[in-house]
């Protein structure tokens, strides 16, 4: 019996190495909904381009109407990044620091699914022009860059549920998976929506330490750990410094503390493998690189997006809230420096270093 469309596709991703694939059909679900109500509670921080809007003024994410009117299908392909390394929950290395999961890799994630996306946008269109009558169609493919809430036509293509922590989650492979779309004319046999698992649990929220879930599924980008390390410029509100911990580059705590994470699997593609140095870094070394040595060591990584007076910042707090007094070298020397953000961040790790110190001053590292 020959093979539908939809299952031929989801077939090619997986044959372009993801390890999940499903469809949507384009629709206005409830999800989409709430993304505007979202914004407009200033959960989106500084995060300008989420609310990029359409010349009729709506935002152009939560609808695939306006920027896409031919928008029939959504292919969402899904590919596993975890390594085989502790949770950060499980490290406790003083003077080193956390760099979240996703951002080890060695190739950019964006690169190496959009390539995978392509492969499967070969396919497709090779699929249809065996089919004579079949009329041109259209395509788009995306990672995180495109008018698309990935997470919500994820949920809809059967990949995993949105949990309370917001992230996308599988039941085999839980949730540390990079998505990619591809926006099709195509009428495609969509998945069944992935049920909520989630159940009565609520480690994350608790687990979360500048309380950003701040009800169930409901995330405040001001408060995240992962907002402040990597999208927010300037200094970092005090009162959230000290959740903030030794993460210097988002946060991953909601996810390691997932039950549905616990057995997830790793994978062995190569480009997901860490570079050297960024599982649980040296904070010394983060607190004091060059720019030379930023531009180097993160070409092609997400760790750019932080910038590098950022990554600083963020080294120099996660240090104050270390207590490794053999770090104040560190901190006094970045106390003269030129970037005010770096300097304001070194003040504050000081005094917290101070407040922390044991009174013979024993170094606690
Ligand atoms: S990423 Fe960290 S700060 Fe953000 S919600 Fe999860 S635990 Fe909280
Ligand atoms: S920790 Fe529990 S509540 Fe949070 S996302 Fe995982 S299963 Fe859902």
């Amino acid at each position: 019996m020959a093979l539908d469309l939809s299952t031929l596709i989801k077939s090619a991703a997986l044959a372009a190495g993801f390890d999940l694939a499903g469809i949507a059909s384009v629709h206005e679900f409830p999800d989409l909904a709430r993304f505007p109500e979202w914004i407009a509670a200033g959960r989106a921080g500084e995060m300008k381009y989420l609310e990029s809007r359409d010349e009729a003024g709506n935002l152009r994410r939560a609808s695939l109407k306006s920027p896409f009117p031919w928008a029939r299908s959504v292919i969402v392909c899904a590919v596993n990044y975890n390594t085989d390394h502790p949770y950060s929950t499980n490290v406790n290395k003083p003077g080193h620091g956390w760099i979240s999961r996703y951002a080890w890799s060695r190739e950019d994630y964006h690169e190496s699914v959009l390539r995978r996306l392509r492969e499967v946008e070969t396919k497709l269109k090779e699929f249809c022009a065996e089919d004579p009558s079949g009329d041109p169609i259209e395509t788009r493919a995306y990672v995180d860059t495109g008018p698309v809430v990935e997470r919500v036509y994820a949920k809809y293509a059967g990949v995993g549920w949105l949990g309370k922590n917001t992230c996308v989650i599988n039941q085999q492979i839980g949730s540390w998976i990079f998505l990619g779309v591809i926006v099709t004319s195509l009428e495609l046999s969509p998945d069944l929506p992935a049920p909520d698992r989630c159940g009565t649990c609520t480690r994350c929220i608790d687990a979360c330490p500048t309380n950003a879930i701040v009800a169930p599924y409901e995330l405040d980008s001001n408060k995240c750990i992962s907002y402040l390390t990597i999208e927010k410029r300037g200094p970092i509100s005090e009162e959230l410094r000290e959740g903030i911990g030794q993460q210097v580059f988002g946060c991953d705590i909601c996810q390691d503390v997932c039950p549905w994470n616990r057995k997830a699997p790793a994978t062995d593609k190569p480009e997901f493998q860490p570079r050297e140095g960024l599982v649980n870094p040296a904070l010394a070394w983060l607190a004091e690189i060059s720019a030379e040595e930023f531009r180097e060591k993160f070409r092609g990584s997400p760790i750019k997006r932080a910038k590098h007076s950022g990554l600083r910042r963020n080294a120099l707090i996660a240090i104050g809230n270390s207590g490794a007094q053999s770090l104040l070298p560190v901190v006094e020397r970045a106390s003269q420096d030129p970037e005010p953000v770096v300097a304001e961040a070194s003040q504050w790790a000081k005094n917290r270093l101070d407040k922390t110190a044991t009174p013979n001053r024993n170094s606690v590292d």
